[in-house]
């Protein structure tokens, strides 16, 4: 698993990701993005959404932890028993990548999606609080895990869903671990194509929250 790291015009400690690599109008917004705007960004160096990693497949977005990774490896691999060596060589390395991806100085670790078919009204139960502008655009939304980030996104005229709930379980995604290591994430969720809406949010963001 490889990334394309881009330096934007200074580092105020702000960390972007675009980590599936078939959400490619996600990539293209923060290429652009960059271009313009402080911080470091990670893409990843694929154009598929699974990932191979010492020969077995796996979600990316699924091997933040050991217990998320073994899920991914289980379901991505049918018919394989083992994942031992896989999971041994992600817990070798998994802090490194984790180092390179937590923002600095308080600030925020802001990743970009594309959807096909999900959209906010799958996160809405599992929410603590949502502000929904935008109920014709239920594929385009912000999800955040910090209440003061919240506070802010709500003033603006698009989707936000805030999840702060202790986890029930760890799927070994990065909102779970920047849950538990404490640090600010948000989400943005922007339907496949909709590239001047996704780009036009990410602005909003940096323009807002600090
Ligand atoms: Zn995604």
């Amino acid at each position: 698993m490889r990334f394309n790291v881009r330096r934007g015009t200074g580092d105020n400690g702000r960390r972007y990701l675009h980590i599936h690599g078939d959400e490619p109008t996600a990539r293209d917004v923060l290429n652009t993005h960059m271009n313009t705007h402080a911080g470091i960004a990670y893409l990843i160096d694929s154009s598929t959404r699974i990932v191979t990693i010492e020969g077995l497949k796996i979600d990316p977005n699924r091997l933040f932890s050991r217990i998320g990774a073994e899920k991914s490896l289980r379901t991505q691999n049918p018919g394989v028993t083992s994942f031992d060596h896989v999971l041994a060589f992600l817990d070798q390395h998994r802090e490194n990548l984790v180092r390179h991806l937590e923002p600095q100085h308080g600030n925020l670790l802001f990743a970009l999606h594309n959807n096909r078919a999900y959209s906010v009204t799958e996160e809405i139960e599992q929410s603590d609080e949502v502000s929904i502008k935008e109920p014709s655009r239920p594929r385009e939304f912000f999800l955040c895990t910090d209440s003061r980030d919240f506070s802010v996104l709500r003033q603006s005229p698009y989707n936000v869903v805030y999840q702060n709930r202790k986890p029930t379980e760890d799927d070994g995604s990065l909102s779970r671990l920047a849950a538990k290591r404490g640090f600010r994430y948000v989400n943005l969720e922007c339907a496949v194509g909709a590239y001047d809406a996704q780009l036009e949010r990410v602005r909003w963001l940096d323009d807002h929250l600090k």
